[in-house]
């Protein structure tokens, strides 16, 4: 057994653990990071990255397929092995060897192993080959562990083995047909891909599809689903699952009718990763979500933090980044006495948090939100909102990408404000159109400014104005 000290400790290295250790070492303490699987985490080798890769190549098919003169190049169906052999690059066949070497390069020391905590600042990692080391923070520990998915207690369902989004991003060979339950992002994004790799597809939700968001747009990603073949049964729950004779999963559903499969896939949310962690030694519930104050101290504590999802505040990358440079940066203003910046908008807390997260759901068509929902708006925070909605496919740069383009755009205006405080925009390709709305949102550009933002022409941006039309120019 060795016993080592660093200022901070960090369990975990997936994208956020990587980028608090990384500010925290660019702004002169020194850091380890554990970590019990491959360096990058989920985000690398089994979500962001796979999936993408396994829903760009059926993108850009139809893309070319929706263009007249472009779809008489089309001939032929996706190369299936060719989608995986781009997935598998794309996850460096699940080697982390190139981040390994990122580490190095920024400074960080890595100790490969399972990490518990075993009191205030202490954390002991064990290895696979047993190897015990202690680590000793003088500073603070930043638990930074991540999610993983949640198998509900449904009766059978455990037994069938059925797949998460680690297996579905990581397959290997494209299942005859494939059942889906729960439709969030991951269910709608597996449905999209998998219909495409040319597997029949059924997807199971209690409700619509994408809950959470505005209404319209689970109804146009079913409406595209259907038409790609894919079976949307939503309105029923799966009360019972079991293999069939030829060892086919079924799913036994609340409306009587069964769904039968080669695979299942389980998309119902998501746990954190804080069992087996040594929370119970500094007094925190294992198991639990850990809640953090704006600057990602866990409440209670003035040297624990948590980073990314395991404090469940936006189960994503990009934001779980976010909060990782104001933590990194924080906890080293904190260990060397500087000034904290933990005013709303400081660059000490994860402000956006809150009020303004993007999220960009790549099925076909893209669905790219930020900030609040009408409902959320109104009803949840009682703004005095104008809604403003627009179909996409009226505006001239829509008709110049695609001969069949479907779409809509939404914003919602705080009129007492004059400010943008929620956009989504549905459409092919749309994603890139989101950061214009999130600088909007953060900068609270004042919407009679927005006017003077002026959208090139013909692109699909042209929306802006046109929804700036539908509120008026001197309603906000
Ligand atoms: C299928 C799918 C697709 C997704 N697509 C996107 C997307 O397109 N864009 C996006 O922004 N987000 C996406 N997400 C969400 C994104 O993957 C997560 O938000 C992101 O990975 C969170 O990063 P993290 O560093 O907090 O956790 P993780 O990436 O989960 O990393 C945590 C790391 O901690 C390690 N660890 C856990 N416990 C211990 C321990 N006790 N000791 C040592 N190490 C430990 C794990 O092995 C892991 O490497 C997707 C999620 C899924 C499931």
């Amino acid at each position: 057994m060795s016993e080592r000290e660093f200022d901070l400790i960090v369990i975990g290295a997936g994208p956020v653990g990587e980028n608090v250790a990384d500010r925290a070492v660019q702004a002169g303490l020194t850091a380890v990071i554990v970590e019990s699987e491959l360096v990058g985490g989920e985000c690398s080798y089994w979500a962001c990255m796979p999936s993408k890769a396994l829903l760009r190549s059926g993108a850009a098919l139809r893309a070319a397929r929706d263009v007249d003169g472009a779809k008489q190049a089309v001939t032929g169906d996706l190369d299936v092995a060719a989608v995986l052999r781009r997935r598998d690059s794309m996850t460096s066949n699940w080697n982390d060897a190139g981040q390994v070497s990122w580490l190095e390069g920024a400074g960080i020391e890595l100790v490969r192993g399972h990490g518990r905590l075993t009191g205030e600042k202490t954390v002991r990692v064990t290895a696979d080959d047993g190897t015990v080391t202690d680590l000793v923070a003088r500073h603070a520990v930043a638990v930074c562990t991540g999610s993983a998915a949640l198998l509900p207690g449904i009766p059978g369902l455990a037994d069938i083995e059925p797949w998460t989004s680690r297996e579905a991003t990581a397959v290997q060979s494209i299942p005859g047909s494939l059942a889906i339950l729960g439709v969030g992002v991951v269910g709608a994004e597996m449905a999209t891909a998998f219909a495409s790799l040319g597997a029949e597809v059924t997807i199971i939700a209690r409700s619509g599809l994408l809950g959470g968001t505005e209404p319209f747009v689970g109804e146009l990603v079913a409406d595209s689903l259907r038409a790609r073949g894919v079976t949307v049964k939503t309105g029923v729950d799966a009360m019972a699952a079991r293999r069939d004779d030829a060892g086919r999963r079924v799913l036994e559903l609340s409306d009587g009718t069964t769904v039968t499969a080669d695979e299942l896939l389980v998309a119902t949310g998501r746990v954190p990763r804080t069992t087996d962690l040594g929370l119970e030694t500094i007094g925190v519930e294992e198991g639990s979500w850990l809640d953090v104050d704006d600057t990602l101290l866990v409440r209670g504590f003035d040297w624990l933090y948590a980073v990314g999802d395991v404090n469940h505040r936006a189960l994503l990358t990009h934001q779980g980044k976010y909060q990782a440079r104001a933590a990194g940066d924080v906890i080293a203003a904190r260990a060397r006495g500087g000034e904290v910046d933990d005013r709303p908008w400081g660059a000490h807390v994860a402000t956006a948090d809150h009020d303004a997260v993007p999220q960009v759901t790549f099925t076909d068509p893209e669905v790219a939100s930020v900030g609040l929902t009408a409902a959320a708006a109104a009803e949840k925070r009682g703004l005095n909102v104008k809604v403003l909605d627009y179909d996409l496919a009226h505006v001239a740069g829509s008709s110049e990408q695609s001969d069949a383009y479907v779409g809509k755009a939404r914003a919602i205006v705080d009129l007492d404000r004059g400010v943008l405080v929620g956009a989504t925009f549905v459409g092919p390709d749309i994603a890139e159109l989101l950061h214009s709305a999130t600088i909007a949102i953060v900068g609270e550009v004042p919407v009679k400014r927005l006017w003077h933002a002026v959208p090139s022409y013909p692109t699909v941006s042209e929306v802006w104005l046109r929804l700036l039309e539908t509120l008026g120019r001197d309603s906000a």
